[in-house]
């Protein structure tokens, strides 16, 4: 079963569809039973078969059933937001007096949930990298959470070795594997425990659908269909799911895009003298190159430079400058978008993280390659002269 075929398939030859190139969206919030004993059992295994929409739908199933195979994942469950998939991951995995490891740097929120979780006894810790991973561990760590690439830096870990690592020390590990698509890397097959997605960057890829998903085995994922999704109540609508179906027909041939020009453009930011750094794993020059060139079949076209400036002013009016490279945040749709830290970020966390003034997000969308360097360029001229 090849991922093309998956993402443009997959469930799709079933009686249910009628033969449609698109298949049905179930837009009922409920569904009714011949007799009150098939409700009853049908309410006892709710993750399983249709009731209400809050639990499970149809077309939210297809779009699951394609993720987890293409995570080459046993199951998947859909959310109403990345976040939404993330917050009830990781509450499924704690309680009170628990404990978590965060290892690199990872999105913000995910962050901003951990310190959240700690009115209600969960605690957490950042670690730079596995060599003080053993002194961060305590008798009450349940789990390790993770993202490579990394936040803002996109620095690359051993998918493999951390995995190991995880388990030997009795770990739940947990991956955000956004960045790279399932068509990239696939986290699942390294020794990650549960992988989790926002739909809303490249497998949405229109900019126009929110969504999460956590793919993994059925024994971590059933709990949290039955509880985490049910109560916390970031369901995924039928609607979006077949945006999702949508965006998964075309993600190859889109990936393929953005990896070209995510590339094109990165080297020549390389080069330029106003460009002290360009943050992008395909780079030879990147610290994780070699890593990521072994565990990832593709780059996609998200990653960050560090202006040779101090002057947050400069920031600003480099992004002012570009014509073809939106101002936003998110990332992964067809439009190119920058964005950065200095000018959405408080000035304490930017600094606590270790992130510079100068750095600029890019996401690199379907436009010519050459247009988006002309403008990068036009864009640059007479960056670093206030330095
Ligand atoms: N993970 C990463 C790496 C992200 O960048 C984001 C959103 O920007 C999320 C998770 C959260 O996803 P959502 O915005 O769909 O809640």
């Amino acid at each position: 079963m090849d991922d093309e075929w998956i993402c443009g398939r997959l469930g799709e030859d079933e009686p249910w569809v009628l033969g449609a190139v698109n298949p049905p969206v179930f837009e009922n919030s409920l569904f009714t039973f011949a007799t009150a004993e098939e409700l009853g059992e049908a309410v006892r295994n709710e993750d399983e078969r249709y009731v209400y929409w809050r639990g499970t739908n149809p077309t939210v199933d297809l779009a699951q059933r394609k993720l987890a195979a293409l995570e080459r994942g046993e199951r998947a469950k859909c959310f109403g937001s990345g976040m939404g998939a993330i917050s009830a991951t990781i509450s499924s995995l704690v309680s009170a007096g628990d404990h978590v490891l965060v290892l690199g740097a990872v999105y913000g929120p995910t962050t901003q949930f951990l310190r959240y979780l700690e009115k209600f006894g969960v605690t957490h810790t950042h670690v730079g990298d596995l060599t003080t991973g053993d002194s961060a561990i305590r008798a009450s760590t349940r789990l390790l959470y993770f993202e490579s690439p990394s936040y803002m830096a996109y620095a690359v870990v051993d998918i493999a070795e951390v995995a190991a690592w995880a388990r030997e020390r009795g770990l739940v590990s947990v991956m955000d594997n956004t960045w790279s698509t399932p068509l990239f890397q696939k986290p699942l097959t390294m020794g990650v425990d549960l992988v989790v997605h926002s739909l809303s960057k490249y497998i949405g890829g229109h900019s126009d659908l929110v969504g999460g998903v956590v793919v993994g085995p059925s024994r971590l994922i059933r709990p949290l269909a039955l509880t985490e999704y049910q109560l916390y109540g970031a369901a995924m609508s039928p609607h979006d799911a077949a945006k999702v179906i949508k965006g998964l027909r075309t993600l190859p041939v889109r990936m393929a895009a953005h990896q070209e020009r995510g590339l094109a453009v990165a080297r020549f930011l390389a080069d330029h003298p106003a460009v002290r750094a360009v943050n992008h794993p395909g780079l030879p020059s990147h610290q994780g190159h070699a890593i990521a060139t072994r565990q990832m079949s593709g780059f996609s076209s998200l990653f960050s430079i560090e202006l040779a400036t101090e002057s947050r002013d400069e920031v600003a009016s480099f992004l002012d400058k570009l014509r073809h490279f939106r101002i936003g945040v998110s990332w992964g749709g067809f439009e190119s978008l920058v964005n950065a830290p200095a000018l959405s970020t408080e000035e304490s966390v930017r600094a606590t993280m270790g992130i510079p003034v100068g750095l600029v997000r890019l996401s690199v969308g379907l436009e010519a390659a050459d247009t988006l360097i002309k403008d990068l360029g036009l864009a640059l001229e007479g960056v670093g002269r206030l330095a």
